[in-house]
């Protein structure tokens, strides 16, 4: 992180754990009211739409937007009102007692407030093409980039209740869905299965794996070189785009055993952005396994800002001096309630 910007001794009264939708809008909205955010950016500046090309379902951008260029003026309209952002990637967090302390590197940073915004991480096949074609016709979201395939040939790879929902939607555009799962059962629940397997559309390749996307050297899919893990015979499949839809991770495991989270590590979040510790608030991917967009992201990003004012307002009533030096009147005691789940 830039040296320097944050005193050890210092107390914040907003930080904010990552730089996607979810926490510059909530840096947006901190530094308009005055809370001097600091927001830490983490290892993928701008979050996930910095892997993507053209974003078109962004409000108010009728010809649609790049994705880094929307995540470039997210992060400078929040600047402008005053929100710090610094490269770092916080590796401990303490929760337990106020203010709450944080590690990005060697610095500590200690916080009255605190919101998360770390994402999900969709979960990837691991080759190198996909990664080169990443935005280019390989994706991990349907819902975002499925109108880019309006009568042309697709592949989805994965056998679970997303792969499912995935390729059923997907036949809304795409001329074939062919669904390529590693084994010849379905994870899927059987109501999703079978919508699946009766859909016309929607074609299958059993026991097959994805070796490789064509063509990085095109810079887009043209195809999917597959290896059937039976006979280990390899085939080409001619298609337009490949979406891989084999789960997603949530970035919790700095949080493990300190909020609550869902069986599958998602924080759980009530009335609002609020988590099962006081102060502490989430955000975006971290806590929404169902919606996973940018707008919905920034809007729940709205909502922790406005979240942490309330709690501010209420537990740290505060003054400013002329000089500007926040001066606390008042901090009631906040007791976390006891933990019930945590991130698996
Ligand atoms: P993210 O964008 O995931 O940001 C998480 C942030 O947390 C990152 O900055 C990361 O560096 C930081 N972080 C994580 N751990 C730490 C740590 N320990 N310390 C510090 N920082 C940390 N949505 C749409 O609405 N429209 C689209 O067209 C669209 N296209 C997409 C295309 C692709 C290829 C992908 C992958 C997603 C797409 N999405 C789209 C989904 C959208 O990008 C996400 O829903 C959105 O980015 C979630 O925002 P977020 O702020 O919650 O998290
Ligand atoms: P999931 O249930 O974990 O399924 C992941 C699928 O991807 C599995 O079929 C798995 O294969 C496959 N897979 C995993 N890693 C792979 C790899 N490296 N290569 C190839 N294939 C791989 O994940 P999910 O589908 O995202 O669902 C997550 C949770 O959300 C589930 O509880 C699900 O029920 C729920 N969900 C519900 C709905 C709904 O009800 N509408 C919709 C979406 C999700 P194997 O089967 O061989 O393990």
């Amino acid at each position: 992180m830039s040296a320097g910007t944050v005193m050890a001794t210092d107390i914040r009264d907003v930080v904010i754990i990552g730089s996607g939708p979810a926490g510059l809008t909530a840096a947006l909205y901190a530094a308009r009211a005055s809370l001097r955010p600091l927001v830490i950016e983490g290892l993928e500046a701008g979050g996930q739409l910095t892997l993507t090309t053209l974003v078109e379902n962004w409000p108010g951008r009728r010809d649609g937007v790049m994705g880094p260029e929307l995540m470039a003026e997210m992060r400078a309209q929040a600047e402008k009102f005053g929100a710090e952002i610094v490269a770092g990637h916080v590796t401990s967090v303490e929760l337990g007692a106020q203010p709450f302390v944080l590690r990005v590197d060697d610095q500590e940073i200690r916080t009255r407030t605190l919101i998360i915004a770390t994402g999900a991480s969709a979960r990837l096949l691991g080759l190198p093409s996909e990664r080169v074609l990443m935005g280019h016709g390989v994706s991990t979201c349907a819902t975002c980039d499925g109108f880019f395939f309006r009568g042309k040939p697709i592949a989805i790879v994965g056998g679970g209740d997303t792969a499912m929902e995935e390729a059923l939607y997907l036949t809304r555009f795409a001329s074939t869905v062919t669904v390529i799962h590693r084994r010849d059962t379905l994870r899927a629940s059987k109501a999703m299965a079978d919508r699946a397997l009766a859909h016309p559309k929607i074609q299958w390749r059993w026991n097959s794996a994805v070796e490789r996307v064509l063509d990085e050297g095109k810079g887009e899919v043209t195809g999917i070189e597959l290896r059937d893990l039976v006979t280990g015979e390899t085939s080409t499949l001619a298609v337009d785009g490949v979406f891989v839809a084999i789960g997603h991770t949530p970035n919790t495991g700095l949080f493990q055993g300190q909020l609550e989270a869902d069986v599958n590590g998602y924080l759980i979040t009530h009335d609002g952005t609020k988590t099962s510790r006081p102060g502490v608030f989430a955000a975006g991917d971290v806590q929404d396994h169902v919606y996973r967009q940018a707008i919905t992201a920034a809007g729940s990003g709205c909502m922790a800002a406005i979240d942490a004012q309330h709690f501010l307002e209420e537990h740290f009533p505060a003054t400013h001096h002329p000089d500007g030096a926040l001066e606390e009147k008042v901090a009631h005691a906040i007791q976390p309630p006891p933990m019930t789940s945590s991130p698996s």
